[in-house]
């Protein structure tokens, strides 16, 4: 089977992680069966459709390399198709007209789903069902509903698996039952569970929690120096697993093992914390060429200086806008200095005017020796050294930094305390 996958996002001004996770499900199952991914914009409410809405879709699903093979197509643009099969139901005998809208003919009997993730789902009428069950299709204004266009697109565009957030579960009946009245087989339906807050509430923009409200849309991930690979990776581990505890996975491999019968039936947890320590570790793996291509606000000129500075501090970063901050001391002489012991420093600053190579090593070995010649221990004189050259009392490797800095900043700095 040609299998046929959409991501149908109505534009709300913001993309939400949760749709970010369904867009990468459907991407991930059309590139394991190599099958076509769809995106089709559902922007029937026109009163919330902007052009900056759509805007944050496309940058959002090209920000993390989801690209769509089919699409976009848009809803609003498809109103002569909408009215074509309304007439037909209603030519059928499937649907009537009462009180100014059009109404269908809801099926009597229990509906059944296999869903490939939540399993046999039966759906019997509800109490308030049992004697009217039809529903609105066509609003008296003339607009069609989101359950009439969803179906009738994924009727036309021959969706073969719809892929979509659980919430999607309770509209699926009167989905089928329409796929059904338009003699057509319904596609298969994976709903995957939803991703809530770690202490389990709904993960949403509008959280009077700050923190938990900008967790909900990707845009804060983007600004605060994710990178799109790490985001995915950890994306791709809310509900799904390659069945062993690896955690940084290539691409290419989940793609390859991805299949909906193994995503979990149960809620995922979003673990902030988690996705973090993950883009260390993606940041850690960039070259400080390419992390020069990604970060912003470094200043200098010095091309090959500002790559070093990423590729040392690389490490100890988790975020991408982290790195203007905690790389300061290497692009200007102007910070503050607690008072060290300025001697001793003067002593380094002499032995190192002469180490013939300005190498982590050497630094190493010259600022030993001169510790035992002093008969002092080599703590006396790396922490006032490292305070001189970078103000701060933690960082890289002491040797390291020394090296990057190079010979003129470092004595110059060794000298003026
Ligand atoms: N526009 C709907 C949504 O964003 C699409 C639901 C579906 O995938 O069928 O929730």
């Amino acid at each position: 089977m040609n299998v046929r996958v959409r991501f149908a996002p109505s534009p709300t001004g913001f993309l939400h992680i949760g749709s970010v996770r369904t867009a990468l499900f459907n991407w991930l199952y059309a590139r394991h069966t190599g099958g076509t991914f769809v995106l089709r914009i559902e922007d029937t409410d026109t009163a919330r459709n902007t052009e900056q809405s759509l805007r944050t879709i496309l940058d959002g699903l090209a920000w993390l390399g989801l690209t769509h093979d089919e699409g976009p197509y848009f809803q609003s643009q498809r109103a002569a198709i909408y009215r074509q099969r309304v007439k037909q139901l209603v030519d059928a005998g499937m649907a009537y007209e009462r009180e100014g809208a059009i109404r269908f003919k809801m099926t009597r009997e229990p509906i059944v789903m296999n869903d490939l993730i939540a399993g046999k789902v039966t759906r019997e009428l509800g109490d308030r069902e049992v004697n009217d069950p039809d529903f609105v299709i066509v609003r008296s204004d003339g607009n069609p509903v989101f359950h009439f266009v969803n179906v009738v697109d994924d009727l036309e565009m021959k969706i073969t698996h719809v892929i979509r957030g659980e919430d999607h579960l309770s509209n699926t009946p009167k989905h089928i039952a329409l796929f059904r009245a338009f003699g057509v087989e319904p596609p298969k339906y994976a709903h995957i569970p939803m991703i809530l807050n770690k202490d389990g509430t709904k993960m949403s923009k509008s959280d009077p929690d700050p923190v938990k409200a900008r967790l909900a849309s990707l845009t804060g991930y983007i600004e605060d120096g994710y990178l799109p690979e790490a985001v995915r990776n950890y994306l791709c581990l809310l509900g799904w697993s390659p069945k062993d505890d690896r955690q940084v996975l290539p691409i290419e491999e989940v793609i390859q093992k991805f299949d909906l019968p193994q995503v979990l039936r149960s809620n995922a947890k979003f673990d902030a914390a988690k996705l973090e320590w993950m883009n260390g570790q993606y940041i850690n793996r960039l070259t400080g060429e390419e992390l020069d291509r990604r970060v912003t606000g470094i200043p200098g000129a010095d091309v090959a200086y500002r790559r070093r500075v990423l590729e040392l501090l690389k490490s100890k970063v988790t975020l991408l806008k982290q790195f203007p901050e905690r790389t300061k001391y290497f692009f200007t002489d102007d910070f503050p200095v607690e008072p060290v012991d300025a001697a001793l420093l003067g002593k380094l600053a002499d032995r190192y005017a002469c180490v013939p190579t300005w190498d982590a090593a050497s630094l190493e070995a010259g600022l030993k020796a001169l510790a035992t010649e002093l008969g002092v221990k080599t703590g006396q004189l790396i922490h006032p050294c490292r305070m001189a050259v970078s103000g701060q009392t933690v960082g890289p490797s002491l040797y390291h930094m020394l090296e990057v800095l190079g010979r003129d900043r470092v004595l110059a700095r060794l000298r003026k305390t």
